[in-house]
């Protein structure tokens, strides 16, 4: 069957991180909505050209549009043996909506790490966040710098800082998600799925933590 794992915690906290290493070490999809609202308004779709209005606001985008667009991407062939969900779900709709979307591909959500660190390290984290133009790769200049400043070691393109990490929009997203993203810590928390994860440790022993919590599964 396939395996469902959705990464709950704060903008700043370390999901896209955790999920780019669990991807790889698990073989799993890795499906990050920022990402691929990021990859949309890239290519100027209409879809993109929409989320970029809300994300530069730091606003979420509305549930039918994105719930559609998480749909679709879990309908591709890599998902097939499941995925690492990023940045999704973030609403209880949403939440509802993948249930039975996952029923339909014959899984469900089978583990939520829920990642906490206090405001002022994401605050600390997301302004130092710089992400790499092409793939997302992401780095700290401080905590994760690049071997070269400005160009990703991976894959050679130029790291941007995202027009949303700046201060101004960094507080209202951490606003807007105690408001409509933290219901959702109660709801997998009584479905028996959710586990606790301490985020301010390094990145080596939130892996550790999270592929120890995997293989119980
Ligand atoms: P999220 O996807 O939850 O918003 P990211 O994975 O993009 O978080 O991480 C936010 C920033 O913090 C990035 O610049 C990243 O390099 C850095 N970071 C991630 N995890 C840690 C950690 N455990 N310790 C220090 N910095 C981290
Ligand atoms: P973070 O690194 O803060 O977790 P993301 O890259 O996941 O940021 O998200 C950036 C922005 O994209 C959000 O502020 C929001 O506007 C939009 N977004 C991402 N995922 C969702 C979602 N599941 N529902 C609605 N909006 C979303």
């Amino acid at each position: 069957m396939a395996t469902f794992i959705v990464l709950l915690g704060p903008p700043g906290a370390g999901k896209g991180t955790q999920a780019k290493i669990l991807a790889e070490k698990t073989k799993l999809a890795h499906v990050s909505s920022g990402d691929l609202f990021r990859e949309n308004f890239k290519k100027q779709t209409e879809l993109g050209r929409l989320a970029q209005s809300y994300m530069d606001k730091g606003e979420l985008v509305p549930d039918d549009v994105t719930i559609k667009m998480i749909k679709d991407r879990l309908t591709q062939p890599d998902c097939q043996a499941g995925a690492i969900l990023d940045g999704f779900p973030r609403t209880p709709a949403q939440a509802d909506a993948l249930e039975i979307m996952l029923a339909d591909f014959n899984g469900q959500v089978d583990l939520v790490p829920y990642i906490t660190a206090s405001e002022e390290t994401l605050v600390e984290r997301i302004g130092g966040r710089w992400t790499c133009r092409a793939q997302g790769h992401i780095y700290h200049q401080t905590f994760s710098p690049p071997k070269q400043a400005g160009v990703c070691d991976l894959d050679g393109s130029e790291l941007y800082q995202r027009e949303d990490d700046k201060a101004e929009t960094v507080r209202n997203r951490i606003r807007v998600y105690f408001e409509q993203t933290m219901p959702l810590v109660e709801y997998y928390r009584k479905a028996g799925k959710l586990i606790e994860i301490d985020g301010m440790q390094n990145v080596e022993k939130i892996t550790e933590r999270l592929l120890d919590a995997l293989n119980k599964k």
